[in-house]
């Protein structure tokens, strides 16, 4: 018997995350230099000038720890967000905060329902604490939302086991999206004991007139909690600061579970100087509604189906030739990202990029097909 024979089942049967590959690591393998990353939804226009500037004046303290408690940020974002500091959970990532989550609520008697094609996440934080995944099946491939979250089939997995629900909104990778009216709905009838994350990681990039802001339930319902990142519209994914926000109980929780820093410095000044640049978040959306209608078209045209997105991606079924589409693109200094681990083989999830990055990946598209 081996040490690893030791470690605990679930963890041992745990996927690694399969995150996009790193551009520097295409660039070197085929030796080549400005291969464009379409695979993680990162944000195509950077971050704002605002961060640049805070990041040079924070990283002259990096010998300092980081304020443990994220006071400026709490601050920023409770102004912001109409909302008590002591409703905010600063995590490494929301990633981080839905670990966190799982591990305030789930162990080996516990049970987690979320959607079939929801975000990866969810299932790895609930198998990591040996918790129950309650997977509900989603919507059809016809459907208004294809591959949505199916709020009804989710609901009646409810049991006596069921301590938590995850629900993203938009989703990743389908970039379905709930409506105010059925989400609302839905978490009027989960039972006041379970916990419900509803994952808001695309929130600024959403316009579609009747997609709710969940936070504005939170008086309502103390087993609510929303997630956000600066991550995707603020372009900060490498400095990984995401937040959870909750009932001050919730967040006191959530505060003992939590690493002491786990919000490091330059990410909590960058996130508070991202916040004071409204401009470059519009100016983000903007592109991100251009490049979404170019590609719909282009995708159209070419007489491809896709998801329909209220994210800053767009999920597109290039059917049973995906992998090697996306070889090929991969050979021409093109990521994107292949989506066969949410049991979607036939798709490949493309974020929106600059119009200049559209144009090259439909070029290469042409002459790939
Ligand atoms: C990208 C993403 C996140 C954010 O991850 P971070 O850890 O904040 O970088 C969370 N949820 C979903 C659904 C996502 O797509």
């Amino acid at each position: 018997m081996s040490v690893i024979d030791t470690a605990l089942l679930q963890i041992r049967q745990l996927q690694p995350y399969s995150p996009g590959k790193p551009v520097e690591e295409l660039e070197r393998e085929l030796g080549i230099r400005d291969a464009i990353k379409l695979a993680s939804n990162e944000n195509p226009l950077g971050c704002s000038p605002l961060v640049t500037e805070a990041l040079a004046r924070a990283s002259e303290h990096i010998e300092l720890y980081p304020d443990a408690n994220a006071y400026y940020l709490k601050q920023r974002l409770a102004q912001k967000l109409a909302i008590r500091e002591n409703q905010i959970t600063i995590g490494n990532g929301s990633n981080d905060v839905l670990d966190l989550i799982a591990r305030s609520f789930l162990d080996a008697g516990g049970a987690a329902i979320y959607s079939q094609y929801a975000f990866m996440v969810y299932a790895m934080v609930t198998q990591a604490c040996g918790g129950q995944a309650q997977v509900a099946a989603a919507h059809g491939a016809c459907a208004k939302q294809p591959y949505g979250h199916d709020l009804n089939a989710m609901l009646e997995l409810v049991n006596d086991d069921t301590r938590l629900v995850f629900i993203a909104n938009p989703n990743n990778p389908t970039g379905t999206w709930l409506q105010q009216d059925e989400l609302k709905g839905f978490i009027e009838q989960i039972p006041q004991h379970i916990a419900i994350v509803v994952d808001e990681a695309y929130f600024e990039y959403v316009e579609m007139a009747d997609y709710p802001d969940a936070s504005s339930w939170l008086e309502m319902h103390p087993n609510l909690i929303v997630t956000r990142t600066f991550s995707k519209i603020y372009g900060l994914a490498g400095l990984r600061i995401g937040y959870a926000l909750s009932s001050p109980d919730l967040c006191d929780l959530f505060n003992r579970v939590r690493q002491p820093f786990n919000g490091n410095a330059l990410g909590l000044a960058a996130a508070c100087a991202a916040l004071d640049d409204e401009a470059f978040v519009e100016q983000s959306r903007r592109n991100n509604q251009q490049g979404l209608q170019l590609m719909q078209n282009w995708f159209e045209k070419k007489g491809f189906d896709y998801i329909p997105s209220s994210g800053n991606f767009l999920t597109v079924r290039f059917g049973e030739n995906s992998a090697d589409i996306n070889q090929a693109l991969m050979q021409r200094g093109i990521i994107v990202r292949p989506v066969a681990n949410y049991k979607l083989p036939d798709f490949l999830r493309i974020s929106v990029g600059t119009q200049s990055q559209l144009e090259q990946l439909f070029t290469n598209l042409d002459e790939i097909l």
